[in-house]
């Protein structure tokens, strides 16, 4: 065999990556050039972009092994940010285990709202409480961009919790984001704290609606981060309830919603008696966050 055949053969970054994309596409997985140069960047063990400056590059036989292995989770609907185990939200990278929601990019549609309601309130200081927290990255996003405000963030799941205090301490934010655990507003318990603003991305997927979510959400991310009951809207329905007796006057609840559940949301906060009720549309035009006003 000549050398040059040999290298035309050779499994270089370049054809690995080609070869990947393809095979991730033939088996329906979202941005599939994007996820095979996620797991090649991880079994190689450099940042994605590093990728680049090495298409010509051949890989060792360990690295190799290790990706074929990643590759075929993939394909079966793994999720890549649970193969590599983190995930970029709002330009932060996250540490993220199966016992978390994988961030999804609509929801920096919240982490905006949030930023906007802040600065048009003209009160840096304000203090922030962010339920069902998950990975922590909204309490996260919205600290390093603001970078007076104090948060509590929440979650029911102790693993949650885990994995956000994790995400917090790396990212440098323990001093100005407090971890409790607990159901919603339960994990204030004695404390009479009121806030300024209050955040949410719920579980908020129909019941019915998981068992037809695309095999890799429903199969492998937590049900608890995901089920919403029977309409979709038990946890944001409690979630607004109760939003009245721990915030300001004047503060502001801002919840992620399901893309057809605006109208059922409105009502909800305009019987919690919440005003200046807006919707905001997530990249893809869907009415995605609802905000309402403590008056
Ligand atoms: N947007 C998510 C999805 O459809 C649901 C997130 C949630 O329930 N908070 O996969």
């Amino acid at each position: 065999m000549s050398s040059e055949v040999r290298e035309s053969e050779a499994w270089t970054v370049g054809r690995l990556l080609n070869w990947t994309r393809d095979f991730l596409r033939d088996k329906r997985i979202e941005q599939p050039q994007l996820c095979a140069q996620l797991l090649l960047a991880h079994a190689l063990g450099c940042e994605r972009l590093e990728l680049y400056v090495r298409f010509e590059a051949v890989p060792d036989r360990v690295q190799l092994d290790a990706f074929r292995e990643l590759v075929r989770e993939a394909g079966l609907g793994r999720p890549i940010a649970h193969l590599i185990g983190r995930k970029e939200f709002f330009s932060l990278d996250f540490r993220i285990t199966p016992e978390v929601l994988v961030p999804r990019p609509e929801t920096e549609t919240l982490v905006e709202t949030a930023l906007e309601i802040v600065r048009a309130s003209g009160r840096p200081l304000v203090s922030i409480l962010e339920l069902c927290t998950g990975s922590g990255c909204v309490a996260c996003a919205v600290a390093s961009q603001l970078p007076e405000v104090r948060l509590v963030a929440t979650d029911v799941s102790p693993e949650a919790v885990e994995v956000a205090r994790g995400n917090i301490a790396r990212h440098g934010f323990g001093d100005r984001i407090e971890l409790r655990q607990g159901d919603l507003y339960e994990a204030l318990e004695a404390d009479s704290a009121r806030f300024g603003v209050i955040l949410a991305n719920p579980p908020y997927v129909k019941t019915s609606d998981l068992s037809g979510m695309s095999a890799d959400v429903a199969r492998h991310e937590p049900t608890r981060a995901l089920d919403g009951g029977s309409d979709g809207l038990e946890v944001v329905r409690r979630i607004v309830g109760g939003a009245a007796d721990r915030l300001d006057v004047g503060g502001w609840l801002a919840v992620e919603i399901g893309y057809d559940q605006a109208a059922t949301a409105r009502e909800l906060c305009s019987a919690a008696g919440l005003s200046n009720v807006r919707l905001v549309k997530d990249g893809l035009g869907h009415e995605r966050v609802i905000a309402g006003q403590r008056s």
